[in-house]
């Protein structure tokens, strides 16, 4: 798939604010800092449509994009920051899992992870959520550029085994500084929104 076309549509919190619902949807979540907003960027080859930042929850959000007119990429907001109020948690839970439950048009999930780092307990319960809500999901290892082929090959291991990955998901290493990885995920999105 070639990536002609990309722009904002909007952002929400609630179902009320999203979009239309005609068009199938991707949709990205991760801990925040993970490297979502870049990763978004590349795919689209858009240097400033998804909002980069070094200030953990700025983002607090639900961003719909519209790609080649006919679908849409969905930033989910990023979790797992620390030193956020319970209520701020709470309003982080119901808005996510509020779209990943109720969005029909929803056709696939990525769930970004940073190559370096051992799943958190949030990671976990985002990815187990996936697999028991059949959501479709591929995982993510983002920065791998950070990492030798030799570092990525034990660190590999350790995120399956902490997840701990089933054998129908992928784990894809992508970067956002060479696209190792951004081909792989456009084929992936071209499969689900032909579903
Ligand atoms: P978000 O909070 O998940 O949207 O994360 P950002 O996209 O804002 O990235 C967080 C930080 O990680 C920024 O300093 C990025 O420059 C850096 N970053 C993101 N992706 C990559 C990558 O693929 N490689 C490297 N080396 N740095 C990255």
């Amino acid at each position: 798939m070639k990536i002609q076309s990309s722009e904002f549509i909007t952002s929400a919190v609630n179902p009320g604010g999203y979009p239309p619902g005609d068009l199938p949807e991707v949709a990205f979540v991760g801990r925040s800092n993970v490297g979502k907003s870049s990763l978004i960027n590349k795919m689209l080859n858009r240097k400033g449509l998804a909002r980069t930042s070094k200030t953990p929850g700025r983002t607090q959000l639900i961003n719909f994009f519209r790609v080649n007119e006919n679908f849409m990429m969905v930033d989910l907001p990023g979790y797992g920051y620390a030193k956020v109020p319970e209520e701020v948690r709470v309003r982080w839970g119901k808005m996510v899992e509020g779209y990943l439950k109720n969005r029909a048009n929803l056709q696939g999930v990525f769930l970004l992870l940073d190559c370096r780092h051992v799943p958190t307990a949030q990671d976990k319960q985002m990815y187990q959520w996936l697999a028991h809500y059949g959501v479709p999901a591929v995982v993510v290892a983002t920065k791998i550029d950070k990492l030798s082929n030799n570092q990525w090959a034990k660190q590999q291991g350790v995120i399956k085994r902490t997840l701990p990955l089933s054998p129908e998901h992928r784990l894809v290493p992508f970067s956002a500084e060479t696209g190792r990885g951004r081909e792989e995920l456009l084929e992936v999105i071209a499969q689900w929104i032909a579903q």
